[in-house]
C-alpha cells in the first residue's frame, strides 16, 4: 500500500485545508507554515521529484502557483512577496517523497532566510563560469 502522505491528500483518507483543485493537481495549505498561508501545490499522481515528473505537468504546477500567488497579494495574509520553493532530494531539504511547489508568502522580518556556505564570497572567474556552461550545453 501507497504510504505517501500526499497521496492520502489526494484520495481523501487524510485531511487538508484544499484552496484549488483541478485534474491534474490540488493546493492546500502546509500543516506546518514557514508564515501563514503557506501553500503546496500538488500534482495528483504520485511523482517523486524532478527527473520523473513530465515538463508538461511541471508546467502546469507553475502556473497554478502564480495564480495561488495572486491570490495570496489580494487576500487578507501579510504578503509583501513570495518565494516559490521546490526541495528535489533530500540533501535539498526534501521530506516529503511526491513533488510539490512551496509558495511561500513573505513579509518583512518574518524570519526566513536562506544560509550559504563559506565560499558564497567569493566570485568564481568568468573562465571558470564559462568552462561550466559548457559542460552544461554539451549534456542532453
Ligand atoms: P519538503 O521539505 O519540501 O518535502 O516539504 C514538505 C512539506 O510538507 C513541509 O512543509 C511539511 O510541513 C508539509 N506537510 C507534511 N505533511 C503534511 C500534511 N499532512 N498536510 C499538509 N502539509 C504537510
Ligand atoms: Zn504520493
Amino acid at each position: 500500500m501507497n504510504d505517501c502522505i500526499f497521496c492520502k491528500i489526494m484520495t481523501g483518507i487524510a485531511p487538508a485545508s484544499v484552496v484549488y483543485e483541478d485534474e491534474l493537481c490540488k493546493v492546500f495549505l502546509d500543516i506546518q507554515p514557514v508564515t501563514p498561508g503557506h501553500l503546496l501545490v500538488v500534482p495528483k499522481q504520485h511523482i517523486v521529484g524532478l527527473s520523473d515528473l513530465p515538463e508538461d505537468l511541471g508546467g502546469h504546477l507553475f502556473q497554478v502557483g502564480q495564480r495561488m500567488a495572486a491570490i495570496l497579494r489580494k487576500s487578507s495574509i501579510p504578503c509583501e512577496g513570495i518565494n516559490f520553493f521546490l526541495a528535489d532530494g533530500a540533501v535539498a531539504f526534501q521530506t516529503v517523497f511526491h513533488v510539490h511547489l512551496h509558495v511561500i508568502p513573505r513579509t518583512k522580518g518574518d524570519g526566513f532566510g536562506l544560509t550559504f556556505g563559506e565560499n558564497y564570497k567569493k566570485l568564481p572567474g568568468r573562465e571558470t563560469l564559462d568552462r561550466i556552461a559548457q559542460e552544461f550545453r554539451n549534456i542532453t
